[in-house]
């Protein structure tokens, strides 16, 4: 197996036009890796760290020129000569390079640049896709049929990501019941364009947010579930695309409230409030109804609605084996949002999925509001077999290239792929 030779890091943009980290790594066969982390906008506070320069002069502070000399001083000297063999020896090299629980040290979007960079370098080396070298490097056991994920797809933007009003910060669609990836790809974007109509005849704008997603100042959540269920009807769909919401609810949480849609809850009302919209909406998964640390909410609504919806702690977890232990130990919820840069390292990521596998939870690939046209998580949920993906809206091209490198997955997958609903 061939070692590292190279590690060359260079700040970048994201798609919000904000700093980030890239790293080009070299092996000593000549095999060459790229990868960018990406970076969120309703971070969890049990996040590993994302280091900034902090220096107000350059990009109002948010510069990683520091991160980006770890990986070219301490980093590089840490693992250079280090064999690729092995990914788990390689990323706990890294972590011990920092040495803090959360990589605050020398920085998770550091730290993780570096993992992602060599597990692509890793697969040139071998010649295989990404997705497979995942599957291998982390002993997935793929069958003769190799799933594609679902994709949630993130067509109306509120919370954080947008000025529309809306509470909650994700209103998605999920194509249930199609043949293939791309037929499902196909029946989102013809929703994409019907949903983009409608909010014209009805005077809404229709510039999008951060995720490529409309943001139109719609009154409430009902209000924007029954436009999409409009739009999804206009486009031929009812019944095969259902609906998903990301409520990112520590977003709206203050003082042991919850300030959503012009109402104000407890935590047990708010879960009586996601009961009423299930009952009236096709929604198959709600991704943080409650505050990171309400436990108790989301226990609850795990006792109330999760026999029959798909619950999905993402702020709750931090993609944190520890985090997700409890919340399976408490049965807090019955699926993971999966994202490297929570953690830091793509074998704490591969942990936190094997962990939700094994415990029959769910398990979500997913990417950050500040995205790069980097398209490591399509492998990630196709390698480690997640069944799911949620990247974004139908435009944006730091959406799109997700879809589109699952599209290429899929057709050189020719017969062994498959796409199953788990809904
Ligand atoms: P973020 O949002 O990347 O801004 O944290 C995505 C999410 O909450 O799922
Ligand atoms: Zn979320």
């Amino acid at each position: 197996m061939p070692v590292i030779s190279t590690l060359k890091s260079r700040q970048i943009l994201d798609s919000r036009g904000t700093p980030t980290v890239e790293v080009d790594c070299l092996l000593d066969d000549g095999s060459f890796g790229r990868a960018a982390v990406p970076s969120g906008a309703s971070t969890g506070s049990h996040e590993a760290l994302e280091l900034r320069d902090g220096d107000k002069k350059k990009y109002m502070g948010k510069s990683v020129l520091t991160a980006v000399r770890n990986v070219n001083d301490t980093l590089f000297k840490k693992v250079k000569g280090m064999s690729v063999s092995d990914h788990r020896t390689l990323d706990q090299a890294l972590i011990d390079a920092d040495g803090t629980e959360n990589k605050s040290a020398l920085g998770a979007n550091a730290i993780l640049a570096v993992s992602m960079a060599v597990c692509r370098a890793r697969a040139v080396s071998e010649k295989q896709p990404l997705w497979k070298s995942l599957a291998d490097q982390f002993e997935v056991k793929l069958g003769k049929d190799v799933k594609l994920p679902v994709p949630l797809m993130n067509v109306l933007n509120g919370g954080a990501h947008a000025d529309s009003g809306l509470s909650f910060q994700e209103f998605m669609i999920v194509p249930v019941d199609f043949p293939s990836f791309a037929d499902a790809l196909r029946a989102g974007a013809e929703v994409f364009y019907a949903l983009k109509d409608m909010l014209k005849k009805f005077q809404y704008v229709i510039a999008v947010g951060d995720e490529g997603g409309f943001a139109p100042h719609v009154a409430d959540a009902d209000h924007a579930f029954s436009i999409l269920t409009k739009a999804i009807e206009t486009a031929g769909y009812a019944g095969r695309v259902k609906l998903a919401i990301d409520c990112a609810a520590s977003e709206f949480y203050k003082n042991g409230t919850y300030t959503a849609d012009g109402k104000t809850f407890i935590s047990a009302k708010l879960a009586d409030y996601y009961g009423h919209l299930s009952e009236k909406y096709p929604i198959v998964s709600i991704e943080d109804s409650h505050s990171e640390d309400d436990w108790d909410g989301f226990v609850l609504m795990q006792k109330t609605m999760g026999k029959t919806t798909q619950l999905v702690g993402d702020d709750l977890f931090v993609t944190n084996t520890e985090r997700i232990k409890k919340g399976i130990e408490k049965k807090a919820a019955n699926a993971v949002l999966i994202k490297l840069n929570q953690i830091g390292t793509v074998s704490e990521t591969v942990d936190a999925i094997q962990m939700a596998q094994k415990n029959g939870w769910n398990s979500i690939a997913s990417h950050r509001s500040g995205e790069t046209e980097d398209t490591f998580i399509a492998h990630l949920a196709v390698g480690l077999q997640t069944g799911q993906i949620k990247t974004g809206s139908l435009s944006r091209t730091d959406r799109i290239c997700k879809y589109n490198e699952l599209l290429r997955v899929e057709e050189e997958l020719g017969k062994k792929a498959v796409f199953q609903s788990p809904f």
